[in-house]
């Protein structure tokens, strides 16, 4: 007769299930999380957006929480000045942060849909597809977040683990202005968490590419073009020529690639344009690439100046730098990989990380030495266009991916070290 033990108290068990039961609940909230435009530029929308959360993530009780202002976004305009427009503000979270292991969790709260974009409501495609504003990129992330710390919190083990969230209000026009609050967040953290959305067949980002915007401002000669035209310094002329040696530039160094993606100048037809703006990014693969670029762009300018200079009469303008270094995969993000491909197998996941062009806020924690995995997010697609669509069960699939991890390394079944 074999002894008839209990069945043993598995608390892991237990959160995993409580997750289950709340996915209608995850994916309402995200609908009107979705519902609430919250284009970079409208304040309103990315506070409102805050405010929601603030709300939601109230019931996790964090010991902190902030509304951080960050600075205004400063960008070219059409006549080359500079211009600012004012952002939202970030919340900050933060929970135990004396605990043994501290985690970093980040989500951003814009979209790239402005208040006058055409696509501001979610709706159901078919039993397992929600197509909405953000509803992939990256606020069904959010709620993966939330469902895992949730998880977190009710295990026996919460007490081993504190945490930080950032929500910050600019990720989709490059974070310029929060990369001060995520350069803190790297510096006393042990590892970084990002719910960009998963790719399309539920694979994870491994490296990833730098980035950087650049302007170049033409400031030629208005003239008349009829009377005097010889008097003009035609700056869109000068402007072309830039933009096509620019994108001569690819195929130059393997890995760069520069996408001319702005040119505006002139106006009326019978005047010698005065002024012409190019905006290009340029994506980079390794560190060395910036002096590459530095070097390239500087000779390119000089060239310019030195065919027009006998005319005289033109000033050449450079704006701009790499704000976010390429993310290789370091020996503590090839670590928390393998944990998640781990935690991945229990639940019948089987993760495939690999390299990706686009970069995020994983960029910025591992310019700044934090080990991160960033797209643990909903599984979805089409994003930044009016398709994007986010596949409903992946809420708590992904979820449960974050939870499992969070309370294996809680339950001193998985170490960090
Ligand atoms: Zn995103």
């Amino acid at each position: 007769m074999t002894s008839n033990s209990s069945p043993a108290f598995n608390p892991t068990a237990d959160v995993l299930s409580s997750i289950d039961v709340q996915a209608s609940i995850l994916r309402n909230e995200l609908v009107s999380l979705s519902d609430i435009n919250s284009g970079s530029f409208n304040a309103a929308g990315v506070d409102a957006t805050a405010d929601r959360l603030a709300r939601l993530f109230a019931s996790l009780a964090p010991s902190s929480s902030e509304r951080i202002e960050v600075a205004p976004f400063r960008s070219t305009d059409d006549r080359g000045e500079w211009q600012e427009k004012p952002l939202g503000r970030a919340l900050r979270l933060r929970k135990r942060p004396d605990a043994p292991l501290k985690i970093f969790f980040c989500g951003h709260l814009d979209t790239v849909f402005s208040i006058s974009h055409s696509f501001q409501k979610a709706r159901q495609l078919d039993a397992d597809t929600l197509n909405g504003p953000g509803v992939a990129d990256l606020k069904g992330g959010l709620l993966v977040m939330y469902a895992a710390l949730t998880a977190l919190e009710q295990s026996p083990y919460a007490e081993r683990i504190g945490w930080e969230i950032l929500f910050n209000p600019d990720e989709e026009i490059g974070s310029r202005s929060s990369a001060p609050l995520l350069a803190e967040a790297a510096a006393r953290n042990h590892f970084g968490l990002i719910y960009e959305p998963a790719y399309a067949d539920g694979g994870l980002a491994s490296e990833r590419k730098g980035s950087g915007n650049f302007d170049i401002i033409v400031r030629g000669r208005a003239a008349h073009a009829g009377r005097n035209p010889e008097d003009g310094r035609n700056a869109v002329a000068l402007a072309s020529e830039l933009a096509v040696a620019l994108h001569g530039l690819n195929g130059q160094r393997e890995g760069l690639t520069v996408n001319v993606g702005y040119v505006h100048g002139g106006g009326a037809l019978n005047i010698v344009p005065d002024r012409c703006v190019v905006k290009f990014n340029v994506r980079t693969s390794q560190a060395s690439d910036e002096w590459w670029l530095q070097e390239t762009l500087d000779q390119l300018l000089i060239r310019a100046n030195t065919r027009y200079a006998a005319q005289g009469g033109f000033e050449l303008e450079l704006r701009g730098a790499i704000t976010r270094p390429p993310k290789p995969v370091s020996a503590g993000t090839a670590r928390l990989q393998a944990l998640l491909g781990d935690c991945g197998r229990k639940i019948g996941l089987d993760l495939a990380f690999r390299p990706t062009g686009g970069c995020c806020d994983g960029n910025n924690l591992a310019a700044h030495g934090l080990a991160n995995v960033d797209n643990l997010g909903v599984v979805g697609g089409d994003i930044h266009s009016d398709r994007e669509w986010m596949r409903i069960s992946s809420l708590a699939e992904r979820s449960k991916l974050s939870a499992l991890l969070l309370l294996r390394l809680a339950s001193g079944e998985l170490s960090w070290q």
